[in-house]
């Protein structure tokens, strides 16, 4: 008799849910945190070199010696810290739950944040707990701390700007956190260029910090790059969990040239933050429509009905997330990536056709 996947798969695994992608076929995609504009022509043709006289045949290098040293430069992580590479951010929060996934370990973070850092721990068999935030999204601190002292995390996660509410967790109650917190914190900074907050320049205060980022949202989704930042003593633990080749050539190349026109990318991010402010101010003229404080690439609504404004948009071809059934705390909530001018414009009026 051959056994079913029920028969052998672990149970952690068979009670999970894959993480979810809507269908986005020839919509107005708003709904994955995507930089919505497309790269300079020149830029283009300087990638299609690239990508014409890449070394295919050959596998990648796995220190990946000139990107790290441009990120380094461009993203001014200190000398004396090592920098970890990842298939997107994605693998980084595997790699480093896989090397703390002792029995027992906890894994610690604000609730609701980015979902797979509960995915992931409960994948290693550790306890994930999460730490309810207030209605509004703020952090309770002193709760946050009851919950450190009470639980002894191996790691809390902070996404700082938190996701998928978008909001900034007062500096003070990260140092308080990073004083308190026995193991591993790591500061997830994947919207950094939109908060343009940061503790790159504060790892040498917290040996048990990593700040880890993506170039993801900054355009550069579709290459699949994180990267953290952190002691040698920790990234040399998680460089043995690491798959050697796990950033590909083209990654590897076009990553560390767009990174060379740093400026283009912060002039989009900057578009960005802009038209985040647009966005804000027309919703909150919606009546039935609250707008919480951002310091992301998106903005969180609450709507009167999330499930009928979700899909009148979608009808109207424009693609957001639902969070409504996703936590208690996000009833009738709708996460909204901020576009191009354009974009946002149409956003809005599909949104207000909808409510
Ligand atoms: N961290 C946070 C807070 C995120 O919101 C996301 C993506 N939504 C990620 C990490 C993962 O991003 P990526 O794998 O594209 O780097």
């Amino acid at each position: 008799m051959k056994k079913s996947p029920k028969d052998l798969v672990r149970e952690e695994v068979l009670a999970l849910t894959a993480y979810h992608v809507g269908e986005a076929a020839g919509m107005l995609k708003l709904d994955a945190m995507e930089n919505p504009y497309a790269l300079p022509q020149e830029l283009r043709s300087e990638i299609a070199d690239l990508a014409a006289g890449a070394a295919l045949n050959r596998y990648p290098d796995p220190q990946a010696p000139e990107l790290k040293q441009r990120l380094r430069q461009t993203m001014a992580i200190p000398a004396a810290f090592d920098i970890l590479l990842g298939n997107g951010s994605d693998e980084l929060i595997q790699i480093m739950l896989q090397a703390l996934a002792r029995p027992g370990a906890v894994v610690l973070a604000p609730d609701p944040t980015f979902v797979m850092y509960r995915m992931d721990a409960l994948i290693n068999r550790m306890r994930y707990v999460g730490v309810p935030l207030e209605p509004d999204f703020t952090l309770d601190c002193t709760r946050f701390l009851a919950a450190i002292e009470e639980h002894q995390p191996a790691l809390t996660f902070i996404a700082y700007p938190n996701n998928p509410t978008g909001n900034l967790f007062p500096e003070a109650d990260v140092l308080r956190i990073l004083d308190a917190a026995p193991g591993l914190v790591v500061l997830d900074e994947a919207y950094h260029a939109f908060a343009q907050k940061s503790f790159m320049q504060r790892l040498a205060e917290h040996p048990n910090l990593v700040v880890m980022r993506t170039l993801s949202k900054i355009g550069m989704a579709g290459l699949r790059l994180g990267y953290a930042a952190g002691s040698p003593e920790w990234m040399r633990e998680f460089d043995k969990v690491r798959a050697p080749y796990n950033v590909n050539v083209l990654t590897q190349l076009v990553a560390e040239r767009l990174l060379a026109h740093a400026d283009v990318l912060a002039e989009q991010a900057a578009e960005i933050r802009g038209e985040r402010g647009r966005l804000k101010a027309e919703l909150e003229r919606e009546r039935g429509v609250t707008v919480f404080a951002s310091d992301a690439n998106f903005l969180l609504v609450r709507v009167p009905d999330a499930g009928r404004v979700f899909a009148g948009m979608k009808q109207r071809g424009v693609l957001v997330k639902n969070l409504h059934g996703s936590h208690p705390l996000l009833a009738q909530c709708l996460r909204i990536t901020v576009g191009t001018a354009e974009e946002n414009t149409q956003c809005l009026a599909a949104l207000r056709a909808s409510l």
